[in-house]
């Protein structure tokens, strides 16, 4: 049962939260709380009474509703009342009187008047008591109902000074109540007047005045059927014939007084079955209440998840809506946009290929202008050789040499704009050998030694001690690079000085990084040309070109080179004091050098002697002018024009040759396949490529046909020779 209302108080709390969401939830709680206090203190649970009373005051309280808190508190008054807790019921009757000062109701506070005097009473505060009532007693109450309750309230207190024994008081009271009853309607309470003032009367043993009270007492009885009072009347008549020496009429009233009493006594059983049955009933309805209230509880429950669900069902509903519309606005923005994209894709890859194209072309057009450029240059150089080589006029030797410098600066011309070419097409591939660094720049240092002195500057390598033995790169790109800086710094410095500078950067066990520097204390760059230096044929000025010479695609190689190695190229100048030219490059590390074949340096005239060679050629000038430069050395030459011709005569056992000279470029098959087939049948036979290297060409793909070296085009005449030295 505990656990039942427990529940019930616990979803009724739920309730009265959820009903603070409507609009009078407070007056609710409040007469859902008075009415659980009312029926727990019918049924005698005191304490709960007491708890939902308090619930009740409470919520009056929060309400500011002066009216509900009055009547609150005034029940709650009375509730401690009936428990006989007058010091808890005087507060809150007080409590009500000061509410009614507030709003007031005369009635209302008439009656916490008398119940805070009632209380004062029963704690024996007799003076308090006395002014709570005088003060009651002042108000006036017109209305007839209010007037019999407070006939009623005054017969409580005269009763109530009776039960404190004092009887002088009760007895006034008793007297002035009297007159203000009315005789043919208030019957109940006049019966109580007679009653109880004959038995003060009795107790003051004035037997006669008594016996007048309770003889007009008696008649009234039948009226009201008051048993309880009957049985008083009774037995105080009784007592009365007894003091007046009537004992007849005292012992008749006595055995009527016990006949009454035995039938109370029956009637007070009936009473409490009934009273059990009814007890009964109520927690039946209390069940029921509980149910009907869990019930209801439910459905507003669910009809509130349902609206719920509802209300998010439309939202949820709305937010897809939104997003639908906004993915469906998306995906036109999208599709606009990706149209777009696709129309200026296309119009970027036709542009690109456009460029692409352009740029191949003139890469093409650079190669063969180049190639085509080379030939009759290898002619001139040729021819001026030979010139030189037979004793000229001392006249034309002027001449001659000119020629020879203008052919060297056309071939080294034409070699850097195919280097750039190559660069640019990224034609160009990386070797990645061990070599050795110090050794590389003394090297270059030793060999530009000659040009140092001819403008009378030092020349000092500063090389980083920490710097390992031995690197992995392209010591051959390197080389370039490092020529073409020292080579300008020595160029345009004089009297001066050339430091090159090699320092440790950084290193690991596998990697590291070194900075290098060119710095000279020549001409230096003007600041408005220091970017400048760095593009195709820009030089610092026309004086400078025709002072210095040069052509102005060195330094264009060099930042080219230095991007291809891994670092970028810096520079720093100041015009008149020198300039610096520095980058940083990585590296693996190298246990060791790889064998790289020594370079015959020089070879021995005598080598030549008699040995046959097959030259396929068939430029006519070439023709000449290497059977010329073969045959100054004592070497038979034979010449043929076509790829096809030179197979059939190596495979012709008559004919042996010591070497072949193979040009690659020839009418019909070309020197590669014409190679690849001379393979077939004879591996043994050494085959030379002569070739003024374009841009598909490079070394690797010659030898890769069969070839055993390669010589380019315009030859040196010294290369040339040590070249054919080391094949027979
Ligand atoms: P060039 O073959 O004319 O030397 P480069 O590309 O090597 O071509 O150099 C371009 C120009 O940069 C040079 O003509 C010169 O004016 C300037 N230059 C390059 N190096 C130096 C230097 N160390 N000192 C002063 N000027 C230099």
């Amino acid at each position: 049962m505990k656990q039942k209302i427990k529940y019930f108080l616990m979803t009724l709390l739920a309730s009265s939260t959820l009903l603070f969401a409507s609009s009078t939830p407070i007056i609710d709680s409040i007469s859902i709380y008075h009415d659980l206090s009312q029926y727990n203190f019918k049924i005698h649970n005191y304490e709960k009474a007491l708890y939902f009373a308090n619930k009740s005051f409470q919520f009056g309280q929060t309400s500011k509703n002066i009216e509900a808190q009055i009547k609150q508190s005034f029940d709650l008054g009375k509730m401690y009342f009936n428990l006989k807790r007058f010091h808890e019921a005087q507060y809150y009757f007080e409590h009500s009187i000061q509410l009614n000062n507030l709003s007031p109701s005369d009635f209302n506070k008439f009656k916490a008047l008398y119940f805070a005097a009632f209380c004062a009473l029963e704690k024996k505060e007799w003076n308090k008591a006395t002014a709570l009532f005088s003060k009651a007693d002042s108000i006036k109450l017109t209305n007839s109902s209010e007037n019999s309750r407070r006939n009623h309230l005054l017969l409580r207190k005269a009763k109530t000074y009776f039960n404190k024994n004092q009887l002088q008081t009760a007895s006034n009271n008793f007297e002035s109540l009297l007159l203000k009853l009315d005789p043919n309607v208030e019957k109940n309470i006049l019966e109580e007047v007679y009653l109880y003032s004959g038995i003060i009367a009795l107790k003051n043993k004035n037997f006669s005045v008594a016996q007048r009270f309770l003889e007009k007492a008696l008649p009234l009885n039948q009226t009201t059927k008051n048993l309880k009072n009957k049985e008083t009347l009774l037995l105080n008549l009784s007592k009365c014939y007894k003091g007046l020496r009537n004992f007849d009429r005292a012992y008749s009233y006595l055995e009527e007084y016990h006949l009454l009493k035995m039938h109370l006594a029956q009637k007070i059983n009936a009473q409490q079955n009934i009273e059990n049955f009814k007890k009964f009933k109520l927690d039946e309805e209390y069940k029921t209440t509980i149910k009907k209230n869990k019930e209801k509880q439910k459905e507003e429950e669910t009809s509130r998840y349902s609206k719920l669900i509802n209300i998010l069902a439309i939202a949820l509903i709305t937010i897809l809506s939104l997003l639908s519309l906004s993915l469906y606005k998306n995906n036109i923005i999208r599709n606009e946009s990706n149209n777009l994209l696709k129309e200026k894709n296309q119009e970027l890859i036709i542009a690109k290929n456009n460029a692409e194209k352009a740029s191949k072309a003139r890469a093409e057009f650079l190669s063969t202008v180049s190639h085509e450029l080379r030939t009759p240059l290898n002619a001139i150089n040729g021819i001026t050789h030979l010139l030189l080589e037979e004793k000229p006029k001392k006249s034309q030797l002027n001449y001659l040499a000119s020629l020879q410098f203008s052919g060297n600066y056309l071939a080294t011309f034409i070699n850097e704009i195919l280097e750039i070419n190559k660069i640019e097409s990224n034609k160009i591939e990386l070797e990645s050998i061990s070599f050795n660094l110090k050794e590389l720049l003394e090297n270059i240092q030793s060999s530009l030694h000659k040009f140092a002195v001819t403008n009378n500057n030092s020349f000092e390598l500063h090389f980083d001690s920490e710097i390992p033995e031995y690197l992995i790169g392209d010591p051959t790109k390197l080389s370039q690079v490092f020529l073409n800086l020292i080579n300008n710094a020595l160029k345009f410095t004089h009297d001066g000085k050339v430091t090159i500078v090699a320092k440790l950067i950084y290193i690991n066990e596998e990697d590291t990084k070194i900075k290098f520097r060119i710095i000279d204390t020549g001409i230096g760059i003007p600041k408005d040309k220091l970017k400048l230096v760095f593009e195709n044929f820009s030089q610092g000025s026309v004086e400078i070109n025709r002072k210095y010479g040069g052509t102005g695609l060195g330094l264009t190689i060099v930042k080219k080179l230095v991007k291809v190695l891994g670092g970028k190229i810096k520079l720093e100048s100041e015009e008149g004091k020198g300039s610096t030219f520095s980058f940083t490059l990585p590296f693996k590390l190298a246990e060791s050098l790889e064998e790289i074949p020594e370079k015959v340096a020089n070879y021995d005239e005598n080598q030549f002697k008699s040995k046959k060679i097959l030259l396929v050629e068939d430029n006519k000038i070439n023709q000449m002018i290497t059977q010329k430069m073969l045959e100054n050395k004592g070497i038979i030459c034979l010449i043929i024009d076509n790829g096809e011709g030179a197979v059939q005569l190596m495979n012709d056992t008559e004919h042996e040759y010591d070497l072949v000279l193979m040009d690659v470029h020839l009418p019909g098959i070309n020197g590669t396949i014409a190679t690849q087939q001379i393979r077939n049948f004879d591996t043994k036979t050494p085959i030379i490529a002569l070739t003024a290297i374009s841009l598909d060409e490079n070394r690797e793909m010659l030898l890769s046909y069969g070839m055993n070296d390669v010589i380019t085009k315009p030859f040196i005449p010294e290369e040339f020779y040590t070249t054919i030295s080391k094949y027979i």
